[in-house]
């Protein structure tokens, strides 16, 4: 007997496919709608970018380590998989721009860079006299004329607060995010909240001010951000669980896609096989994700900029080995000094249940925009520019008695001036000349990990609208 269910095919087993997998299987469950499901994953693993290696005591990630408390999407998940119990927040604690050999604490009040206190600002070391004068330029500067356009996060901020706050402050800080060149960057699509300060306040710098909730007016710093105890991939793995096992395929990859003259939708995998079905997400990276759609659906110009490759080293030493002379929780660096890393996070600090209470764990990043070639150095070189860069600026200067070297290549989508206008070109004529197939995840609707599983959200609500 033919199966009569709609059969919706997943494209990748990254968070974004497998909350694809979650929402479709619950929604279909609720509504008594007949659904269901095939994921398909490449790799021989599920989680995609997401990768914990717990041992001895550690629980190091590869990749993402923790998500943003406020995007409740993630907790409201993780407790429906079981996991309540062991969701951590973060501890708390001073974080330090690295700028001229030196730590330089993050100036009490800085969102995101912009300052929303005045003291902290004129007594910082970080920044010259111009280079605070420059910035307080912003309480007087008129809003942009065509203040509804997109515009480069670079150019934003350079004109409100100037260069040198830009360089030392607010480009270390929101290149942790998106790893890339933030004079390409789109504002709208990456920190749409300053786009609408902008257009709603004479100054980003008074209007940030006002949106601060009253517990940051006073001086507590509440935990941002969450993790697991045993990793992400313990999510990961919670996920799998609550799907059915012969729904989940790995090392398979879908090769090309075609709609059939009955409607069906044709999906060709690397062995030859053909899985068919009446809608298709895709959530594969956005390189591969264009070779399955036909030339005249893609926007011209999208995804132009190649993802940002990085590597993390996590590195274990004695705690006793060490004298970590700051308290906090790590520190970024400036642009244009002289250093590999761009990021070090003093990781058992932040999150103490990651290693063992003898040892310290740290975890340094590398891979700029404009400097990829380190990401593909071998590990032992790698690391030997970390610790040389560990010795520069934090005084240690001994080895590690473990590390771990993770490249995510091609990892970071850019997403350049104007991505939110591609996103909706895209879907439109997705919806108009190959009805049936969707797009979700990181390349389209933010990066962080509650964005990517309300992404999927998105698209697994419009298919079971429609069914
Ligand atoms: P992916 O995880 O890339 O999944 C796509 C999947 O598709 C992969 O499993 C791949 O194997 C599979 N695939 C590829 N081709 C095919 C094919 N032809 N057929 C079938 N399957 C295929 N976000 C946060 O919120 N917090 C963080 O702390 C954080 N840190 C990060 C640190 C790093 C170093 C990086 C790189 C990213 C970080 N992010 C973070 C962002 C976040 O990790 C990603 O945006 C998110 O994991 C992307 O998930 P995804 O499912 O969309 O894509």
């Amino acid at each position: 007997m033919e199966d009569s269910r709609k059969h919706v095919i997943i494209a990748g087993g990254g968070i974004t496919g497998l909350t694809a997998a979650f929402f479709l299987q619950e929604e279909a469950q609720r509504t008594g709608k007949q659904i269901t499901f095939t994921l398909i994953e490449g790799s021989s693993r599920l989680g995609g970018k997401i990768e914990t290696y717990e041992k001895d005591g550690f629980v190091i990630e590869r990749g993402p380590d923790s998500y943003l408390a406020r995007k409740s999407i993630m907790t409201e998940l993780i407790e429906k998989v079981g996991l309540k119990d062991d969701i951590v927040p973060n501890n708390t604690g001073q974080a330090y721009i690295l700028h001229e050999n030196k730590l330089h604490p993050i100036p009490e009040g800085a969102v995101m860079g912009i300052p929303t206190k005045l003291m902290p600002f004129v007594t910082t070391e970080l920044f010259s006299w111009p280079g605070k004068i420059r910035a307080g330029a912003d309480l007087v500067m008129p809003k942009r004329k065509n203040v509804n356009d997109d515009i480069s996060v670079g150019h934003f901020f350079k004109r409100r607060l100037g260069t040198e706050a830009v360089e030392r402050l607010i480009e270390p800080l929101l290149s942790g995010i998106y790893a890339g060149d933030i004079d390409k960057i789109s504002l709208k699509a990456t920190f749409p909240q300053f786009h609408e300060t902008e257009k709603k306040s004479r100054s980003l710098i008074l209007g940030m001010k006002k949106l601060q909730p009253s517990s940051s007016k006073t001086h507590k710093k509440a935990a941002q951000f969450r993790t697991l105890k045993h990793g992400l991939s313990s999510f990961i793995e919670a996920l799998a669980k609550s799907l059915p096992q012969e729904q989940v395929w790995l090392e398979k990859k879908v090769v090309s896609l075609e709609k059939g003259e009955n409607g069906k939708l044709h999906a060709e995998l690397n062995d030859g096989s053909i899985v068919s079905g009446d809608a298709v997400i895709l959530t594969t990276p956005y390189a591969i994700t264009k070779t399955l759609l036909p030339d005249r659906v893609l926007p011209d110009a999208f995804h132009e900029t190649t993802p940002t490759s990085v590597a993390t080293v996590a590195m274990v030493f004695p705690k006793k080995s060490i004298n970590l002379q700051h308290e906090g929780t790590g520190f970024v660096v400036a642009r244009n000094e002289d250093y590999t890393i761009t990021a070090c996070t003093w990781t058992d600090r932040k999150w103490p249940h990651t290693a063992p209470e003898d040892k310290v764990l740290i975890r340094c990043y590398v891979g700029r925009a404009d400097e990829q070639d380190i990401v593909f150095e071998e590990d032992e070189v790698i690391l030997n520019k970390v610790l040389a860069d560990l010795k520069k600026s934090m005084g240690i200067s001994v080895k590690p008695e473990f590390y771990l070297v993770s490249r995510l290549v091609q990892s970071m989508p850019q997403y350049d001036v104007g991505h939110k206008e591609k996103v909706a070109e895209l879907r439109e004529r997705l919806e108009k000349q190959l009805p049936g197939v969707h797009v979700a995840g990181a390349p389209y609707d933010g990066v962080g990990l509650p964005d990517c599983i309300a992404s999927a959200k998105m698209m697994v609500n419009s298919i079971v609208d429609k069914s």
